[in-house]
């Protein structure tokens, strides 16, 4: 992968740079053995010096030491030591002699050990001990608890940095054994001490399998947790070592592949570095089903290194992305299928809405031509009989006269229904709500269908009730709603059957009721019937006139009084139509 191997040249200059401002571990290998940093004093032999005294200094050195030793006469060992320390050549013999006074005497100063320190860094006693690793120690155990003195803290730092040995680190936990004696400075020399510790280590590691002579070298140390690089110095005589602790380096690949992006989002990336992995912090193991792309990169600083860049992602983690994409796709594509179909369904019942009404409106021409069809050739017959002076008979006459007067009412108050109608669908039909005399209206009504009902064999009833309300509505609009409700009745209506009108008062609203006895309403119908043009039974047998609006309108009315108009009927048991109105009507 291209991007890969971009980002393995561009990570390794910038690792490089960072590991120069980075602590790094160092040390010098020479002819086999550690040449720095020192660790002489690491391995104990025992000191030459007690075979080098003259036999007087050997005897007063053994004196001493054995009234030291079984704690006789301590007056005879200060004396053997006194003459050991002023009289002898040797000056470890002499500094060991004041050791041992310094110790045996009575009143132990710590300040004493620390000066004794000082004054002779070199030198060791008989065991082989540095003694001013020893003369600490002494310092330590003759003040415990007491804070540290500047001289203890000044000696001490030299030993750490200058003359290192396998006492170092007891002085350093012997010190910091009361917690109230760790301060800076001494936890400052804990860490020198754990890094000489660990360099030292590394180099003898190192020094088990020594590199060849001039050789660049990158080895895992102490576990794999330091990887040490080595390069050739002063010709090839020495090694340089530059130690660089796992965590530090992984962190900063970590920085370096920070700063630049990685090729694709959910990428692991690791590296391989002298056949150790690498893993960065935040990253991950990735798992078996890895994809990969691994590209070779190098560090040039402290010394030459390869590693392998490996960038990697498991397949779930690397197409989730892909996988979101591709759902909110499909539920897109789901949510266009779902509206395409509610666009279709919705074109579908609003075509088959256009094709009924379409329907039901050439029903309802055909209904209006036969209504106006039928009077006006009634009246025309009779209108021509009469000219034609075929009728004689003056009372068979007056009742022509009546019957055209009849038709003519009739057809009147179709065209009036049709008209009205025709307002109401474009909305223009207005109210005039004002006080209604309603008696006097149902009378009207009554009178106006009386001549229809008595030629149907139909009797009309009203029996106004004793305290009539007084309303405010628009009379004409209810005595046409009333008409069209009385029409509906005596058309269904058997001969000798009687149509009823009745007013019922409940507090505000007012019921006014168009009862029959006819054939009554299927309940699926009861609804339908106020449906613009709906008409009961086949268009081909109809059992009676209209057109199929007379309900439509009676509804509209009702609704425009702020009411509304209701059934009940039951198919055998005739039908009860109620205009139900609030005793005043507002305009809404
Ligand atoms: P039209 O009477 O002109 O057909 P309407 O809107 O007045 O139209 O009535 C719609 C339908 O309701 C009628 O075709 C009829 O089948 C039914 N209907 C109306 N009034 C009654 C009634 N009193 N008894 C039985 N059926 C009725």
């Amino acid at each position: 992968m291209p991007a890969a191997q971009d980002l393995a040249a561009k990570i390794g200059p910038r690792v490089s740079q960072l590991l120069q401002d980075a602590k790094l571990l160092r040390g010098v290998i020479a002819g086999g053995s550690v040449e720095s940093p020192s660790d002489a004093g690491w391995v104990l032999h025992p000191a030459d010096w007690p075979a080098q005294l003259s036999a007087d200094d050997a005897r007063r050195w053994e004196q001493a030491q054995s009234a030291v030793l079984r704690h006789t006469g301590s007056a005879a060992a200060i004396a053997a030591l006194d003459a050991l320390h002023r009289t002898s050549a040797s000056r470890a013999a002499r500094a060991n002699a004041e050791l041992l006074l310094l110790d045996s005497a009575s009143q132990a100063n710590s300040d004493a050990f620390v000066e004794l320190a000082h004054r002779y860094p070199d030198i060791v006693t008989d065991s082989g001990a540095p003694l001013p690793a020893v003369a600490l120690l002494h310092a330590l155990h003759a003040a415990p608890g007491i804070p540290l003195s500047k001289g203890f803290l000044d000696e001490l730092t030299r030993q750490v940095r200058e003359r290192p040995s396998f006492l170092t680190g007891q002085v350093l936990e012997t010190a910091a054994t009361p917690p109230n004696r760790m301060n800076t400075e001494l936890r400052r020399l804990h860490e020198e001490w754990s890094d000489w510790q660990t360099t030292v280590d590394v180099l003898h590691e190192i020094l088990k399998a020594p590199p060849r002579r001039g050789e660049v070298f990158q080895r895992w140390s102490l576990r794999e947790q330091y990887l040490a690089l080595g390069f050739p110095a002063l010709g090839g005589s020495q090694i340089n070592v530059a130690i660089v602790p796992r965590q530090t380096l992984a962190q900063l690949f970590s920085r370096a592949l920070n700063r630049f992006p990685l090729p694709l989002h959910g990428l692991d990336a690791y590296v391989h570095i002298t056949g150790e992995r690498l893993l960065l912090p935040n990253g991950r193991l990735p798992r078996s089903s890895t994809i990969t792309a691994a590209a070779d990169g190098a560090l040039a600083f402290p010394s030459p290194c390869p590693f392998t860049l490996i960038l990697a992602a498991d397949e779930s983690t690397l197409f989730a992305a892909q996988r979101t994409r591709l759902w909110q796709m499909s539920a897109l594509i789901f949510c266009a299928v779902a509206a395409a179909l509610i666009g279709l369904t919705a074109l579908w019942r609003g075509y088959q809405r256009q094709a009924r009404l379409s329907e039901l409106k050439s029903n309802f021409v055909s209904s209006v031509s036969h209504e106006l069809r039928a009077p006006l050739g009634a009246v025309r017959l009779m209108a021509e009989n009469l000219e034609r002076e075929k009728i004689a008979e003056p009372a068979q006459q007056k009742e022509y006269y009546r019957l055209i007067g009849q038709e003519c009412r009739r057809l009147t108050s179709l065209v009036e229904n049709v008209l009205d109608f025709s307002r109401m669908e474009a909305g223009r039909k207005q109210y005039t709500f004002e006080p209604v005399d309603l008696v006097a209206l149902m009378q009207h009504a009554v009178a106006i269908m009386s001549p229809f009902a008595a030629e149907r064999g139909v009797t009309l009833q009203f029996t106004p009730p004793a305290d009539p309300p007084q309303p405010c509505w628009d009379g004409a609009a209810i005595e046409q709603a009333l008409v069209n409700l009385v029409d509906n009745a005596i058309k269904h209506s058997p001969s000798g059957a009687a149509v009823t009108l009745e007013i019922v008062s409940a507090g505000d609203d007012v019921r006014l009721w168009v009862k029959d006895a006819g054939p009554g309403i299927p309940p699926e119908d009861q609804s339908r019937i106020f449906d613009l043009f709906y008409r009961r039974g086949s268009e081909l047998r109809r059992e009676t006139t209209g057109a199929g609006i007379g309900l439509s309108i009676v509804k509209h009315v009702a609704e425009a009084h702020g009411g509304r108009v209701i059934v009940a009927s039951e198919v055998g048991q005739g039908s009860a139509f109620g205009l139900d109105l609030p005793l005043r009507s507002v305009h809404v």
